[in-house]
């Protein structure tokens, strides 16, 4: 366990001086095997991110979250509000998702897949490299009084920042609104839609917020998974580490000298050269050990890499391996633990896939009208009032929609003979069942009904049926 002195580092955030200032970072562009990946990944979920609002699938937008209409599609799958509990138990199962996955895997989430991360580092990071230069040109542009060259840098960079946010913003909206709506607003001009591009513009000004000046403090302060870090992360964590038996050995980090036999010296491999800690976003040194800032962007795993590659030293002083791994001096291996979690994230993954596509294209609800009780007919004939609700998930129009007693013989009289339901609609209305007394086994019976469009059993469902209270 370090002393109180040592953990001081954890009673300050890096981006917040002691005056209570804002602390500007400026990382290092990152580069490196680790960063190419990255790149990879984020350009890919970039693209699937743009494009998914675009796609189609029978006639289905991929994906949409249109809370206003309530109207959501999901892999070109449309949910109606009758699938809430759907919706609930991916919640459920998301958040069992997420501790399992960052018990055992730590943070890796925020490094490759956050979009504050991909869009921060890969998109608004590399256009800043681009028009201010590295790390030490920010900083000299930064103390450089106003003229016409800070002036101008600082111009073009809030103008495409200003269009890649308001970009995004578009994008946002295709998902709320759908993409069809969004080109249709684009093609009226905004003058016709002034409230909608009103809110078009609240979202620019939002993401330019977040990604010209909070920035990092979205990962430092704001996001509430960053927060659980604390509770959910254990020394089996596989968690971007230092490796401070490494790094420090008997006579801790010392600069490198050419001349000396560094390994006879009882000095750590750490030639302190400061790399990682000028190459990290969030501005922490990941030598003081695991902190709530590090969102695993795994930067300073590359930069320490290549300094290591440099003065002829083994990588991988900083590198993915858990608390224990570096305590014990042991190889990040696939632990019988992790095994474990993965296969509880796969059939939680499973489960929710299955329920998504295993759910009925057409939902039925079929219930008694209230306040009526039972009316006799003919015979020994007992009638029951029903109102039914017929919901058509599909792209296709249903027609020819009957209902037929699959429980009881009897039968089923609807008040308005001709039943469609339109695609993506629904269709309300009234019937009668009939059974005879004689085959009712209890006051309440369950009756079992089929929907049927034209001889095609399309939905099977139950309801209730009053009787008389006995039965001879
Ligand atoms: S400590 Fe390393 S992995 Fe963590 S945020 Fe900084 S650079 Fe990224
Ligand atoms: S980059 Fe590596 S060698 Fe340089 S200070 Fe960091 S841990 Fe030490």
């Amino acid at each position: 366990m370090k002393s109180p002195e040592a953990e001081v580092y954890r009673d300050s955030i890096s981006t917040v001086t002691q005056d209570g200032k804002r602390a500007w970072i400026f990382p290092k562009k990152p580069s490196g095997r680790y960063y190419n990946w990255r790149k990879v990944v984020s350009y890919f979920l970039l693209t699937v991110l743009f494009i998914s609002p675009f796609i189609k699938i029978n006639g289905n937008q991929f994906i949409m979250i249109n809370v206003l209409e309530r109207r959501f599609n999901i892999f070109g799958q449309p949910f109606w509000p009758q699938d809430f509990h759907l919706v609930v138990i991916s919640m459920l199962i998301g958040v069992l998702f997420v501790v399992f996955f960052t018990v055992a895997y730590g943070r890796i989430f925020c490094g490759w897949i956050c979009p504050q991360t991909i869009f921060m580092e890969m998109v608004f990071r590399r256009i800043e490299y681009w028009i201010e230069g590295d790390r030490g040109k920010q900083i000299r542009l930064k103390k450089a009084p106003w003229n016409a060259e800070k002036i101008k840098k600082r111009v073009i960079k809030w103008v495409v920042f200003f269009i890649i946010s308001f970009l995004i913003a578009n994008v946002f909206l295709a998902y709320l609104i759908g993409s069809d709506q969004l080109l249709k607003y684009v093609i009226d001009g905004p003058k016709y839609h002034l409230s909608t591009f009103i809110s078009l513009l609240i979202f620019t000004a939002v993401f330019y917020f977040v990604f010209a000046w909070f920035r990092e403090q979205v990962c430092v302060i704001a996001c509430p998974y960053g927060r659980l870090q604390g509770v959910l992360l254990d020394n089996k964590s596989i968690v971007v580490a230092y490796d401070y038996k490494r790094g420090e050995k008997e006579k801790g980090r010392a600069k490198f000298k050419k001349s000396e036999n560094r390994e006879a010296s009882g000095k750590g491999d750490c030639i302190d050269c400061a790399q990682c800690v000028h190459v990290c976003p969030t501005g922490i040194d990941i030598r003081n050990g695991t902190q709530l800032e590090c969102v695993n962007c795994t930067a300073c795993i590359d930069a320490c890499d290549s300094m290591m590659e440099n003065v002829g030293l083994p990588k991988g002083l900083i590198r993915y391996a858990s608390e224990e791994n570096i305590e014990k001096k042991t190889k990040f291996e696939f632990t019988p633990r992790l095994k474990g979690y993965s296969v509880v994230l796969g059939v939680l993954i499973a489960v929710l896939v299955g329920m998504l596509f295993l759910r009925n294209d057409i939902e039925a609800r079929i219930l008694r009208l209230p306040g009526q009780l039972y009316e006799h007919k003919e015979g020994s004939n007992i009638s029951n009032v029903f109102t039914y609700k017929l919901v058509n998930k599909t792209t296709q129009n249903i027609e020819d929609v009957s209902f037929k007693l699959l429980s009881h013989d009897g039968f089923i009289k609807v008040v308005n003979d001709e039943v469609n339901v339109p695609a993506q609609e629904l269709a309300e209305g009234t019937l009668f069942i009939e059974i005879d007394s004689n085959l009712l086994k209890e006051e309440k019976d369950k009756v079992e009904i089929g929907i049927y469009s034209g001889s095609h059993l399309i939905e099977t469902t139950t309801t209730t049926f009053l009787g008389p209270r006995s039965f001879n």
